[in-house]
């Protein structure tokens, strides 16, 4: 056998491994898979993780090159998450040194050293209740517990130094005995632990759903938790996080980014008073890099995260979660394309533990995997508590006088709630003032000059903004066609309804939410904090304002703009629509006053909303599913889509016709090719967009195809000069 191989993925476009020398200085005895290894790359340098050792390379011998330096003794991909990312690279049809990439925290892809430091020591729960008496035997120990332990809030290594001298031996004895985990340096809740929040008794549905999960603990299972908002779902995972954390393992729990509100954070470390990773978006790198070890050592017992968070390593996993199952948001729109939920569901069946899908309005494609028999159904059917459901009404505006998008009806339940000293939650989803800038002499409107899309009219700042590609300018003074100053503000976001809201509410406190009034930080949480404590009486936002959130007075919610979603281009645009009006309706009479939902609409007898209101979301959930069916789309099919970009019309659609024919030309048995079709928004961003459908009733015939043609498609004629991409499962097809 000759010199062992390092065979490495790298960040790279290009869909293989490379292989290199081991460094001089290293002993390949002692590498191990997932460590990360810099190469020479190119002209340049790259930072890549170790996949195996292998004995000969294709590359001879002579031009293969020697990796610069070995920057890890353990993994940092474990090799659990290796074969995730494997998996998902095959799945997702992404290169592995990307997929790896995206899967590491930033601070450990530009190849830092992994730091510790900065982390404390602190005792556990479990910790607590140790009689010191019991460690005579072990002195170094019991010195550090009892330092320990009159230091609720930890101490960090270079304290315990200077207290008891060096700590690390007995630190590691005693985190073994799960006694002391290192945790964030700057804990501050005053109360962890030791006074965990009393939990309610549960209803008999959350107590049926807890046995059913308890029961299955140590097997692969999904479930799904299909509770109505207000239905104790949260109540649930806790229940079952308590029980999973009695037994040393680990909980990991995926929200969608909205849903990852500094309550949901405190609700859970005021219940379960466990050692907590929070992983979101809005971390440093640093701070992310100590929650991602926190998570990897097992010193956090709970894991909380948005999408990203599915790729975090586990030292002992015993359950996965995922909150609002539903949501968009846990999928990955750009780069590495993924579904978090799926990927979740992947981690599960490989660990052979359970998963848990939550939500009030589950994706058609967990109903249909119920239907199928390889997801188990869990049902809260009624609120917790003493709370109703609320009462759902349509007011047909087609012979309505509008006042900036608000009804008469709607003006008059808005006062009437009001003066009965309800909280009222209003929800339109478009921020700014007017969509529109129309001229009246002409019909000329305001248009962005990169996009297919009208320039969204921002009084407050005096501008035109471009809510598809960011590009904004100075209100316009003029028509752009016939030079006439008549130019009218038509149709209503955020902005405008809130002036309509002043008006006719004078001396009621109005707090708006959107993405325009949360811009500062710590703003949002201010807001949320007033809607809550009751102090502003009139609620109005898009949908940040929707989900997740429990505001007990709310007795009136009002969706002014019912229409948007009815008549949407995409597949899946009257399945969100269904989803938003629901999840919605659910912040109104959470608690004990009792509630009522009235939905806008110019289409009172569109059959989506009948459906809606006379059988709720599961009788529109079958029907949709249905149609679905009928249509050959998922979930009873498979698509797959390609999309290209360029700064001229012909790139792309010449580029997507070839990629056409290659597919045809292997026959595609299983496959269907539809298109190539502009974009819906044909011209985005100065660049033109075009796609092509891939369709399948099984998945596995589209996997085969897709396995050799993606990786050809970057020798087609003209790839170079169109940006393409592969979704797989896409959750838009716009
Ligand atoms: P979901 O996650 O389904 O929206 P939550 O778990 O947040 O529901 O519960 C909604 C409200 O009902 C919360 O205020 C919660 O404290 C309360 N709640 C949940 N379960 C119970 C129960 N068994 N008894 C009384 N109140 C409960
Ligand atoms: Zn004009
Ligand atoms: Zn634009």
């Amino acid at each position: 056998m000759g010199r062992p191989i390092l065979r490495v993925a790298v960040p790279s476009p290009l869909y293989q491994t490379f292989d290199y020398l081991v460094p001089a200085n290293v002993d390949p005895r002692e590498l191990m898979a997932g460590v990360r290894v810099r190469v020479p790359f190119g002209r340049t340098r790259s930072i890549g993780v170790l996949l195996e050792m292998a004995g000969s390379s294709p590359i001879a011998d002579g031009r293969l090159k020697t990796a610069e330096a070995v920057l890890d003794q353990e993994p940092v991909v474990t090799p659990e998450i290796l074969a995730l990312a494997r998996w998902a690279s095959g799945y997702y049809h992404y290169p592995l040194g990307e997929v790896l990439a995206a899967v590491l925290p930033v601070a450990l892809r530009t190849g830092r050293r992994r730091r510790s430091g900065r982390l404390n020591w602190a005792v556990t729960e479990s910790g607590l209740l140790v009689d010191v008496a019991t460690l005579d035997r072990a002195p170094r120990q019991a010195a550090v517990l009892n330092v320990l332990l009159q230091h609720p809030q930890g101490l960090d290594r270079e304290a315990l130094v200077a207290l008891v001298g060096t700590p690390d031996s007995a630190l590691a004895a005693l985190r073994k005995k799960g006694w002391v985990a290192r945790t964030e340096a700057q804990v501050t809740d005053p109360t962890p632990a030791v006074s965990p929040q009393i939990s309610p008794t549960l209803t008999q549905a959350q107590s049926k759903a807890v046995d059913r999960v308890s029961a299955a603990l140590d097997r692969f299972g999904v479930f799904l938790l299909d509770g109505v908002t207000g239905s104790g779902k949260t109540e649930v995972y806790l229940r079952l996080a308590e029980t999973v954390l009695a037994k040393q393992r680990q909980v990991l729990i995926l929200v969608p980014e909205i849903g990852l509100t500094p309550q949901l954070v405190d609700r859970v470390r005021r219940r379960l008073g466990a050692r907590l990773a929070v992983l979101h978006s809005g971390l440093s790198d640093g701070e992310r890099l100590d929650a991602w070890q926190m998570a990897r050592s097992g010193d956090a017992a709970i894991v909380l995260g948005t999408r990203s968070a599915v790729f975090t390593p586990l030292a002992r996993p015993g359950l996965l979660i995922v909150d609002e199952e539903h949501d968009a948001s846990l999928k990955q729109q750009e780069g590495f394309r993924y579904s978090a939920r799926d990927l979740l569901v992947w981690r599960a069946r490989h660990l052979d533990i359970p998963v848990l899908l939550g939500s009030a309005t589950p994706s058609l494609e967990s109903l249909y995997n119920v239907q199928q028999g390889r997801y188990t159904e869990l049902r809260l059917p009624d609120r917790a508590g003493d709370a109703r459901p609320p009462r759902i009404q349509l007011l047909d505006m087609r012979k309505e006088r509008l006042e900036d998008g608000l009804s008469r009806p709607m003006l008059e339940r808005i006062e009437q709630h009001l003066s009965r000293d309800g909280q009222v939650m209003l929800f339109l989803n478009r921020r700014g003032y007017a969509p529109t800038l129309l001229c009246h002499e002409c019909g000329w409107s305001a248009q962005c000059r990169r996009c297919d899309a009208r320039m969204v009219m921002h009084q407050s700042r005096g501008q035109l903004r471009c809510h598809h590609c960011g590009a904004q300018r100075i209100l316009d003074a003029r028509c752009g066609q016939c030079d006439s100053a008549d130019l009218r503000p038509i149709g209503q976001g955020t902005e405008r309804v809130e002036q309509a809201l002043a008006r006719n509410f004078p001396g009621q406190t109005l707090i708006r939410i959107d993405r325009d009034s949360t811009r500062r930080k710590g703003s949002l949480e201010k807001m949320l904090q007033m809607a809550r404590s009751g102090k502003g009486r009139l609620l109005l936002g898009t949908q940040m304002l929707a989900k997740g959130h429990h505001f007990p007075d709310v007795t009136l919610v009002g969706i002014l703009d019912a229409d948007s979603g009815l008549y949407g281009a995409d597949f899946r645009a009257s399945e969100r629509m269904a989803q938003l009006i629901v999840q919605v309706a659910g912040r109104a009479g959470r608690a004990r006053r009792a509630g009522e939902v009235c939905i806008q609409t110019h289409h009172p007898d569109h059959p989506l909303l009948q459906l809606l209101l006379t059988e709720g979301y599961s009788g529109f959930a079958q029907a949709a599913l249905a149609e679905r069916q009928a249509a050959q789309l998922p979930p009873h099919a498979s698509l797959a889509l390609l999309r290209a970009e360029a700064i001229n019309r012909e790139m792309p659609w010449s580029f997507l016709e070839q990629a056409r024919d290659l597919a045809q030309a292997d026959g595609a048995p299983g496959v269907e090719l539809w298109g190539p079709v502009p974009a819906p928004m044909e011209r985005r961003g100065g660049r033109y967009r075009a796609q092509l459908v891939l369709q399948a009733n099984r998945r596995k015939d589209l996997q085969c195809l897709l396995q050799v043609w993606v990786r050809r498609l970057g020798t087609l004629k003209g790839a170079r000069k169109v940006r393409w991409s592969v979704d797989v499962d896409p959750g838009d097809t716009l």
